[in-house]
């Protein structure tokens, strides 16, 4: 168990690839405080799921909700040790047709949140000499869909915030990393399909096969298990060479 004696929180973690890293970094030992939206049965499944876990309720688009979650997690757990900046929400339309107040609650939960937990987890952790903070990027952080911009406007935020905090962070025993998945079958991705079908006039197999798998040369969705694979490596002392690093995972997408 080699996280014990570590805490984490996971932001956007009452489902898919947060609710995986959760899992995956209870199981290996760590105290783990978990986060997002959802009704009473949802977090309560996936504070069974995750185990020994606690929950916060604090909206990823309130940076006073930020910094208490923090407070509250370095109280009850200790830490935080680990970051993992997941939260995240999409909306699809063209640019002349995007609501503005979409745009502003897909920069503040996607990328602004990643600066406000970032921000209040760094002293304890730059105090500790050790640190862990994982994003989830996408492979939109590295190129652009249409329909999208605000989403990746968002997520090349991200990977760049990412590069400076580990600069920052180099000398400190604190790694900051990106991980970009291509599409992963997670109800953010099932949502989208309504929204897709009608801004191309297709049909939902079409936006299953021609939009997102089109550009994933495996032609599989990648698993949220995976993806959790790849955080919780990221987490030991084998990786602690990986910083600033934007990590896809992407059935080799973004090789195209
Ligand atoms: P999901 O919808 O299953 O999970 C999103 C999580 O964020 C949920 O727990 C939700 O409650 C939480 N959340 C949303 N708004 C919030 C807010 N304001 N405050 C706190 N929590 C909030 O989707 P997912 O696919 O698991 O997405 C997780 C992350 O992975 C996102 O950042 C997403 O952009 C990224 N991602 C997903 C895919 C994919 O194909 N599914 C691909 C690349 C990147």
């Amino acid at each position: 168990m080699f996280l014990e004696g570590k805490s984490a929180i996971i932001t956007g973690s009452t489902s898919g690839i947060g609710l995986a890293i959760a899992k995956a970094l209870s199981a290996a030992g760590a105290r783990v405080m978990i986060n997002g939206f959802g009704d009473r049965s949802a977090i309560e499944s996936a504070l069974v799921q995750v185990g020994g876990a606690i929950y916060s309720d604090a909206d990823m688009a309130d940076s006073d909700a930020i910094e208490s979650m923090v407070e509250r997690c370095a109280v009850e757990l200790g830490g935080p040790d680990i970051l993992v900046n997941n939260a995240g929400i999409q909306h699809v339309a063209p640019v002349d047709a995007f609501p503005p107040e979409k745009w502003d609650a897909i920069v503040a939960v996607n990328l602004s949140s990643v600066f406000h937990t970032t921000r209040a987890a760094v002293p304890a952790m730059r105090q500790k000499g050790w640190g862990r903070i994982v994003n989830t990027a996408s492979a939109h952080s590295l190129v652009a869909s249409p329909n999208k911009s605000a989403y990746v406007a968002a997520k090349h935020g991200v990977a760049g915030f990412t590069k400076s905090v580990a600069l920052e962070l180099a000398q400190s025993g604190v790694t900051a990393n990106c991980i970009s998945p291509g599409y992963v079958w997670t109800t953010l991705v099932e949502n989208q399909i309504p929204d897709t079908m009608a801004a191309r006039n297709l049909t939902r197999e079409q936006v299953m096969n021609d939009v997102l798998l089109a550009a994933q040369p495996t032609k599989k969705f990648v698993t949220v298990g995976q993806v959790a694979s790849l955080a919780l490596y990221l987490c030991r002392d084998e990786a602690s060479a990986i910083t600033g690093a934007n990590l896809s995972i992407d059935g080799g997408w973004t090789a195209q």
